[in-house]
């Protein structure tokens, strides 16, 4: 549904929901109050009906009071002189006086005298039935006042009789009251009539068995009660009020009907019809005039800019603007949406200028990424190629330091063997003893050097085999005593030749036999006492042997030399390595490979070297070893050379 359709149906319905609404207000406000005055004309109306009768009655009263205080009545009630009838009490004396009868009664209550007249024809009547009238007025003629009167109506059987009665007393009023004087006029169309001429309105009066059967139940026992109150009686062209007439019993004798039009009920009718359709026919109008107002200053414009905004949408066309009409809310809307069309070109034209120059930046960048890549794989193919040759550079560098490795090998091997010899022929010699001293000196001299050339040829050997990873270990039960006894074999002589003493002690704690390379573990021990000797130049060197514990057993060599700086003991363990960086050129020659080999063959069987010293105070190498006891077969320590 468009906004102009939805517009024109939420107006449409509160008109008619309005126009609904004003009907009922008017219709129960409006009429009601009609009604309600139209209520109050029809007992206003019933007022004035009461009050004629009552005036009328007063006027009676009034003709009885001039006719009973008179002598010639009053000589009249007492001697009942014909003459008095004769002279007053004519057909036509009733003519004027507007009455139907005139009664005499006697205090006894006796008729006296009674005339009786028809007021259309002026003839002479049959007198009504006056039982009821004689027995009442006995009531008047019992009491003190002598002018009280007596008025109201008595029921006859020729119709309700408007009567008036006073006691007949003399010109002054005095008594005794001789009877009673009753004038009565009958309750004929012609009185009717006088009332409707004064009433103008029409007027019915009817017996009450002929009224009833128009009316209600609750409506007859209301005019039939003992108190009879009127009723209304309502039809759409007249409005009908029924008022009772009592007799002198309190019954109801007559019954009023007074016709009314309602001409204030379609005047108020009229009335509301016209101002309901005045309002709706405003409402009609102010609503046409406000629907045209609405479509010309918001609807139209509304969709002009639904129209703008589609067309901008699907023409993408932001070049495009609207007119600004006039100062609202809708013109600053209609500015906003220009601006914000303007401001979507400028940012589109950015961004289009952006993604250009972003284009070329990617361009350039591919170019390079392109260079790079180019470089890159220039530099990976230079890679390959440097691996290639690194490659062939290291199984040259593999194959050299096997050669290297096999070279030394092969020396040391070569070597050791004529030093065997060498060591085996002095160590003959020396045995014979055929030598003198001096020849003694030499032979203990080649013995000893050739001792030193062994033990450097092994440690060639170890470091050989180690870098080729070739050093392997021959695990095996070994006793320590035979361990230290070949130590000292060859360890002696070069301790004694430096003038320094040489003790070993094995801890009693010490199991006798334990397992292990007894030739690596020797090899250690050489190598850390050939050490101590070589940088003590005064005291001794001590060999400890003893169980540390926690599976452990540990070889302790101290002396009492130069000791080492303890910047120095990091590296002292390096292949290689001297603390006076050259090679040892005096006795004590070296090429730094000892304390190599000992961790590695220490590391090499699980254990550790420690070195505890201080340059001066001499130096403790300790090296720990787990320990592997196992009684067996015991390796037969005799030999201190490797074959
Ligand atoms: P070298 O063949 O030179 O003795 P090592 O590897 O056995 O080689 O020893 C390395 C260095 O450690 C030695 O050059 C020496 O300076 C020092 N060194 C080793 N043992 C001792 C020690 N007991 N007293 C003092 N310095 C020592």
């Amino acid at each position: 549904m468009s906004l102009r359709q939805q517009i024109v149906l939420a107006f449409g319905l509160a008109v008619i929901i309005s126009s609904a609404f004003l009907f009922f207000a008017t219709r129960f406000i409006l009429l009601e109050s009609y009604l309600a005055l139209e209520q109050q004309f029809a007992e206003r109306n019933i007022l004035r009906l009461e009050n004629l009768l009552a005036d009328d009655m007063e006027g009676l009263g009034r003709t009885v009071a001039d006719w009973a205080y008179w002598n010639d009545a009053y000589d009249f009630a007492t001697d009942g002189n014909p003459e008095y009838i004769e002279n007053n009490l004519g057909n036509q004396t009733l003519l004027n006086l507007d009455i139907n009868m005139m009664i005499y009664v006697n205090t006894a209550g006796q008729l006296i005298h009674g005339k009786y007249v028809d007021l259309i024809t002026g003839e002479e009547t049959a007198p009504p039935e006056l039982t009821d009238i004689l027995a009442f007025v006995q009531t008047l003629l019992q009491q003190n006042d002598l002018t009280a009167s007596s008025t109201g109506f008595f029921q006859t059987s020729q119709g309700v009789v408007e009567f008036a009665a006073r006691l007949i007393l003399t010109n002054e009023q005095e008594g005794p009251a001789q009877g009673v004087l009753i004038m009565g006029r009958y309750m004929a169309e012609a009185r009717i009539a006088l009332l409707e001429k004064s009433l103008q309105l029409p007027i019915r009066a009817c017996l009450p068995d002929e009224c009833v059967s128009e009316l209600d139940d609750e409506a007859v026992n209301q005019l039939l009660d003992r108190f009879a109150a009127p009723v209304i009686k309502t039809d759409d062209r007249q409005l009908l009020v029924y008022t009772p007439l009592e007799d002198i019993y309190g019954r109801t004798a007559l019954i009023f009907q007074v016709s009314m039009t309602r001409d204030i009920y379609y005047q108020g009718l009229a009335s509301m019809v016209f101002f309901y359709l005045f309002i709706a026919l405003a409402g009609v109008v102010i609503t046409l005039v406000t629907l045209l107002v609405l479509n010309r200053q918001v609807i139209q414009r509304i969709l002009q800019l639904h129209q703008f905004v589609s067309t901008v949408r699907e023409t993408d066309d932001l070049s495009r603007s609207l007119t600004v009409v006039g100062q609202d809310e809708l013109a600053e809307l209609t500015a906003n949406l220009n601006q914000m069309v303007r401001a979507l070109a400028e940012s589109r034209h950015e961004l289009q200028e952006s993604y250009n120059q972003l284009e070329v930046r990617v361009a350039e960048r591919t170019r390079e990424l392109a260079e790079l890549n180019t470089q890159l794989k220039q530099e990976v193919a230079e890679r390959e190629q440097a691996q290639i040759e690194l490659a062939y550079a290291r199984d040259q560098a593999v194959d050299a330091l096997r050669l290297k490795t096999q070279i030394l090998a092969n020396v040391s091997h070569d070597a050791r063997t004529p030093l065997t010899v060498i060591m085996m022929n002095a160590d003959t010699m020396l045995r014979a003893g055929t030598l003198d001293e001096k020849q003694q000196n030499k032979v203990n001299s080649i013995l000893t050097n050739s001792q030193q050339l062994l033990s450097f040829f092994n440690n060639l050997l170890e470091e050989a085999r180690s870098r080729s990873n070739q050093l392997k270990l021959y695990v095996r039960p070994f006793q320590i005593t035979g361990l230290i006894e070949s130590t000292e074999a060859i360890m002696l002589p070069l301790a004694k030749r430096k003038g320094l003493a040489l003790q070993a002690e094995i801890d009693v704690n010490m199991p006798e036999i334990i397992e292990g390379d007894v030739d690596r573990v020797r090899q250690i021990l050489t190598n850390l006492v050939d050490n101590a000797i070589k940088y003590t130049s005064e005291g001794s060197v001590r060999v400890r042997i003893f169980g540390s514990g926690g599976g452990q057993w540990t070889m302790a060599v101290s002396d009492t030399g130069r000791g080492i700086a303890e910047a120095d003991q990091s590296h002292i363990f390096e292949a290689f390595w001297q603390v006076d960086g050259s090679v040892t050129r005096d006795v004590n020659r070296g090429v730094g490979l000892g304390l190599s080999i000992v961790k590695q063959l220490t590391a090499l069987m699980g254990g550790t070297v420690q070195v505890k010293s201080a340059p001066g105070e001499g130096s403790t190498f300790v090296v720990t070893l787990p320990l592997k006891r196992r009684a067996g077969e015991l390796h037969n320590e005799t030999s201190c050379t490797d074959s």
